[in-house]
């Protein structure tokens, strides 16, 4: 496999050729960069306080499809760490907001306990908070995959055939990662892949 003519378009989308790879390998990259490559999404949310318009679970909503930058070398994937999925500090980051009316709640008003998890945009809308109403919550953010929910697709792929074996591939990161890093991760779990279809044989 050959990569050439890497351009970065924008700080989150890349483009580039790649030749002597089969079509269905460059597919099963195109999948797991959408659902196979990990990042942070709030998952669990323990609400101490919503007098908004919002009813909790809608608010809860909104909280998980806001994108969190991700540290995949710090996290591991719930299900696969120590607590065996119970929560901890190599599996989980908190996050806590804590509003009072009248303003406009965004998701950058969410205050992360490590810098490195904490929303990609900072002004996302969450709720319209009137005078004294209030929001007291806290969150706690986990690694997952797209596979699982749409919450955790850290970005998009799609790539056209521009001769036989030889591709144009263009790479989309929403934020979690650095497009970079989500184009390295997403190679390696695609070589993880076949090996372990190799070794199967
Ligand atoms: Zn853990």
């Amino acid at each position: 496999m050959k990569l050439s003519n890497f351009v970065k378009k924008g700080k989150n989308i890349v483009e580039f050729d790649v030749s002597g790879i089969e079509v269905k390998t460059l597919n099963t990259f195109r999948r797991t960069v959408i659902a196979g490559v990990p990042s942070m999404a709030i998952e669990k949310v323990v609400i101490s306080a919503n007098s908004s318009i919002l009813n909790d679970e809608l608010l809860i909503h909104r909280m998980g499809l806001v994108p969190l930058t991700t540290d995949l070398k710090t996290y591991t994937m719930p299900a696969e760490c120590t607590c065996k999925g119970e929560g901890c500090g190599k599996c989980t980051c908190k996050l806590t907001l804590d509003v009072v009316g009248p303003k406009t709640v965004y998701s950058g008003d969410m205050k992360s306990l490590d810098e490195n998890v904490k929303p990609v945009f900072a002004t996302i809308p969450l709720v319209k908070l009137l005078a004294d109403q209030k929001v007291t919550m806290e969150a706690e953010a986990v690694l997952g995959i797209g596979r699982e929910h749409i919450k955790w697709q850290p970005g998009m792929a799609s790539y056209e055939i521009t001769d036989k074996d030889s591709f144009h591939v263009l790479v989309e990161s929403f934020g979690p990662l650095p497009v970079e890093e989500l184009i390295t991760v997403a190679f390696e779990v695609v070589e993880a892949k076949i090996k372990q279809v190799k070794e199967s044989m």
